[in-house]
Parts: structure tokens; sequence; C-alpha cells
């Protein structure tokens, strides 16, 4: 069984290991980012002081277990890694917390979803390295507080309007994800085809990256299906011909919306006439929970232009209708 501090990531196996970049440097994208951390580790290291504490947002697999392992690495520092719903009483995180070694780095994932007690731990903890612990009952309790060393907590969360304004304003450095454009996701695909010793030509990596969801878990998801693919039914080579062959097989269709997007898409469009529709309403009609379709579905469909969230719900778009093959109503083509 697990238990609160489990240092095994979820799901993820030798080859998911594998191809996780442990440096800075070989963290494709996110230039923007890069850059300001290279530049906040490099103060702390020279300061020698634990790098401040870092909020992370963003989808899932655009890469924030995979930042929170290579800060630990560029601060020389080790990686305690936990999540919130795992987290239920104050104590579990008071051990964690005494535990940690000077300028470690805890990382939380899915921190919104702390309970209100845990959380009010972590705020002395964040604030002065300290922990604030109430012993005893009635009128004998008596509250103690314990010094932590200087550690780094790094909190990952799909959306940061999740978390309460106090647990927030705790980070001192907060980063936004986006999602990966074509070409940074083919230097990926292109990054971990290499690992794996996998050939492969540009227009494959590209064909591949495309249909990512602007991903890179995604993307490397495909890769070794194509791979599979290629071997099987084709020289071994992934070139564009086999990725489109393996990807239509798999029925990733060339927007790389996967089944629950264009479920989506179409329950807007054929259901509720285009829009505007509810997000209550939507995730009933589709049979998916409301926080999968905030968090997970619409955040690459509204990036990308499909879909628009307007007060009084979401809406299809002209580009929605084409790319289910849709007659577009000539209210929304003008
Ligand atoms: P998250 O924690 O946001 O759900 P992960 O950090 O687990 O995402 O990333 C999923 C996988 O995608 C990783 O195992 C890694 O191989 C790959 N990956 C993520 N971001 C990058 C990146 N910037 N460059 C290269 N590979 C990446």
């Amino acid at each position: 069984e697990r238990g609160p501090l489990s240092l095994e990531e979820d799901g993820s196996d030798k080859l998911d290991r594998a191809l996780r970049p442990r440096h800075l440097q070989e963290y494709l994208g996110q230039a923007r980012l890069r850059d300001s951390l290279a530049l906040f580790i490099d103060a702390a290291r020279g300061r020698g002081e634990a790098l401040d504490h870092v909020l992370l947002f963003g989808p899932p697999g655009l890469g924030k277990t995979t930042l929170a392992h290579i800060i630990a690495q560029e601060m020389g520092a080790g990686l305690k890694v936990t999540s919130g719903p795992i987290l239920d009483k104050p104590g579990d995180l008071a051990a964690i917390l005494t535990n940690l070694q000077p300028f470690d780095v805890l990382f939380v994932d899915e921190i919104h979803r702390l309970s209100p007690v845990v959380e009010e731990i972590l705020y002395p903890a964040l604030e002065d390295y300290e922990l604030d612990i109430l012993i005893g009952e009635g009128p004998s309790a008596r509250s103690i507080k314990i010094a932590l060393p200087p550690f780094t907590l790094i909190g990952a969360t799909t959306r940061a309007g999740l978390l309460t304004s106090p647990l927030r304003d705790r980070f001192g450095i907060s980063f936004h994800l986006e999602f990966y454009s074509v070409d940074e996701l083919a230097q990926i695909v292109s990054r971990s085809a290499r690992i794996l010793q996998t050939p492969f030509d540009a227009a494959g990596a590209r064909e591949i990256a495309r249909r990512s969801r602007g991903t890179p878990r995604i993307a490397n998801r495909l890769l070794r299906r194509v791979r599979d693919y290629a071997q099987v039914r084709g020289n071994g080579t992934i070139d564009e011909a086999t990725a489109q062959a393996a990807l239509r097989l798999m029925e990733v269709d060339e927007y790389g919306f996967d089944g629950q997007d264009r479920k989506l898409l179409q329950a807007v469009i054929q259901r509720f006439g285009g829009g505007p529709v509810g997000v209550e309403s939507l995730a009933a009609a589709i049979g998916e929970e409301r926080g999968t379709i905030e968090e997970v579905l619409e955040p690459f469909l509204i990036q990308r232009g499909y879909l628009v969230r307007t007060p009084r719900g979401r809406c299809a778009t002209q580009q929605s209708y084409l790319a289910l093959g849709l007659p577009c109503p000539d209210a929304i083509a003008n």
C-alpha cells in the first residue's frame, strides 16, 4: 500500500522515467519559465539558501512533476513526493515536514485538494520554517513550536483558481505552464525517439507532435504506440505515412482530438445547438465530471479556438464545426 509519502509516481514505468528530462537544459519549451527558473536557482544557490516555494499550475502532462525533479537536481537537494489527497491528517504532513533534510524539495501534487486542517499546518511551515502543533485536549492543551530545516515546497495544481488565497500568497514563485507548440513537441518526440533508439524522420516526429494536444505526456505515449506499429507493420522507421496510419488506427484525428474532446464538441453542437451551455449540463450530457471538463478537456479546446467560454456558458466556434465536419450556422460563420 502507498503511504502518505510515496516515492513512486503514479502509473510511471521504467520507460516514462527514461524519457523524463533531468536537467533544465533538457526541458524543452516553456522558454520564459525556464529562463526565470534558471535565474532564481542561481540566485538561491549563490546565497546558500533554499529556493523560494514554487507553485506550478497547468493541465496534466505538461511537465510539473518533471520540473520538481529538475529543481531538486539543480539545487543539489533531495526530493520527496506526495499529493494533496494522500495527506488526509495533519499528522501525515507533520511527519513528512519533520523528516525533511535541510534544503530538501517537497513536491505536493494536486495541492488544491489538501484538507483545510492540513493546509493550516502548512502556513507557518512555509512562512517561518516552523510547525505549530497542539498537544493535549481541553484546558491542559498547549501549542508547541518545532523548528523545521529550510526547504522548498513545490505545489502543483491544474488551475491557480482552485487554491485558497492564503495558500497561494505563500508561494514566492509561481508559473503557469502553457500548452506546447508543434515545434516544441516535435523536439520532445525526437529526443524521446533517440532515447528509445527508434529510427524516425522529421516529418514523422512532426506528425506525432501535431496530434498530441499540446501535451508532452501525450506525445510520448503516441510515440510509443507509433513505434510499435512501425515495428510490426512497417520497416521500423517512424516516417509521416507510418505515423499517420498508426494514429488513424488509434483514432487520434488530425486535430489531435481524442474521444472525449470530440464527444464534448459534438454535445455542444448537436445537443445544445452550439451553446451557450453550462458546464453542469455538459457534464451530464457526456458523462464526465465537471472538474475533468474544466481542468483537462476545456483548456486545450479553448486555447486552440474550438470552444469559447462566455458568461452564459460554453459555445462552439466555426473551427469546431469544421473540425467535426458539420455545417456551420450562418450566425457563427459571420
Ligand atoms: P505533470 O506533472 O504536469 O502531469 P509530467 O511532469 O509527469 O507532467 O510530464 C509528463 C511526461 O512528459 C514526463 O514524463 C516527461 O517525459 C514529458 N515532459 C514533460 N515536460 C517536458 C519537457 N518540457 N521536455 C521534455 N519532456 C517533457
